[in-house]
């Protein structure tokens, strides 16, 4: 069978079928959600997870500065630590380069992943250097630790939770989109998305905060797009969703765009995906007191995207009316 026919989702099921007993006890989750985890000392959990950016499979030089990706690389491994409400802790990061790169570039690079791990409070404790002769590939792996209590899985979604989500969305699709067919003298806020996909940021800070809330269940990162990473978590816990596409929170310099694009804002904000926000699910007799809450902690309330039901299925609605949408995340090979 071809690649392509499995898919990137398939491919990582056989290869979970085969890894499915651990042969450490303590292992608490593999395969599967954001971080694996693992369990640590007393009631303390150490999280894992790594990436991969491959140069014209991921960035392309020309569209974003070394600096911004030294950081943006570094971002999107912190994203998958606060999809788990954690802590990010040290970080390793190897490094696949073309002899011809400008010591210049690496600078840049660095000076950005530095920055970035400053930011998050990270440790670069080690990595690995490579060559290679075509693209460069650059692989993280970032740790992290939390009370093992507050770690948040995709499959701790119930029927009936709100579904949530920390920023609008789109953003960095439509930014990514402007720059691959400039156009001149825009009448809209073109920097805004240029910025969210170049310079993305992960919030930490919001998954330490709602990991500790009580009525927060199920939670991940916002990576592939909504569609597909609410598929994911629906999958997870064994439900369904209704989502509200009016709804979809969208920034004003998204909409500002509409008039002028072939595509909609709202499929943007479905499959565009990096956004690196977070989605999560929420007892839906406390989502207003704690949305308050979260306002008062960051200055900026969640969004309230849908509700989780029985059916196992996404239905979307407009203004009420249910609509079939086929909308489709990101998926390696197919
Ligand atoms: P995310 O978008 O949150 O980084 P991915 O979609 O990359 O998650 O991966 C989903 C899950 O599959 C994660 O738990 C990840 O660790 C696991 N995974 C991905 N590729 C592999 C692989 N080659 N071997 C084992 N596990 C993998
Ligand atoms: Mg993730």
């Amino acid at each position: 069978m071809e690649l392509k026919t499995l898919g990137e989702f398939g491919l990582i099921a056989s290869i979970q079928k085969r890894f499915e007993k651990p042969h450490s006890q303590n292992v608490v989750c593999g395969i599967g959600d954001d971080c694996a985890v693992l369990k640590v000392g007393f009631g303390h959990a150490q999280l894992l997870t790594t990436d991969t950016l491959v140069e014209n499979i991921h960035f392309q030089q020309a569209l974003i500065t070394p600096y911004q990706l030294g950081a943006k690389a570094l971002v999107a491994n912190l994203s998958d630590i606060a999809a788990m409400g954690g802590k990010p802790e040290v970080v390793l990061l190897s490094l696949s380069l073309t002899s011809d790169i400008d010591t210049d570039w690496l600078d840049g690079f660095l000076d950005g992943f530095q920055k970035t791990a400053t930011d998050y409070q990270v440790s670069l404790i080690g990595g690995d250097m490579c060559h290679t002769d075509k693209n460069i590939v650059i692989s993280i792996t970032v740790t992290g630790s939390m009370p093992l209590k507050h770690v948040r899985y995709r499959s701790m979604a119930k029927v009936g939770d709100a579904i949530c989500v920390t920023s609008t969305l789109g953003d960095a699709a439509a930014g990514l989109r402007k720059l691959r067919n400039p156009i001149p003298n825009p009448s809209f806020d073109i920097k805004t998305l240029i910025k969210a996909h170049q310079e993305p940021r992960a919030y930490v800070e919001e998954g330490r905060w709602l990991s500790k809330q009580k009525a927060v269940r199920a939670m991940m990162d916002v990576s592939d797009g909504l569609a597909s990473d609410l598929k994911h978590l629906t999958q997870q816990s064994q439900v369904g969703a209704n989502v509200r596409l009016d709804k979809i929170p969208l920034s004003k310099a998204l909409k500002a765009t509409m008039p002028f694009n072939q595509w909609s804002a709202e499929s943007l904000a479905l499959t565009g995906g990096e956004d690196y926000c977070l989605l999560f699910t929420v007892d839906a007799k406390h989502v207003d007191r704690l949305n308050k809450a979260y306002g008062k902690q960051f200055q900026q309330p969640f969004y309230v995207v849908g509700t989780m039901t029985d059916t196992k299925e996404i239905q979307y609605f407009l203004d009420d009316h249910p609509i079939d949408l086929d909308v489709q995340g990101y998926n390696h090979f197919v």
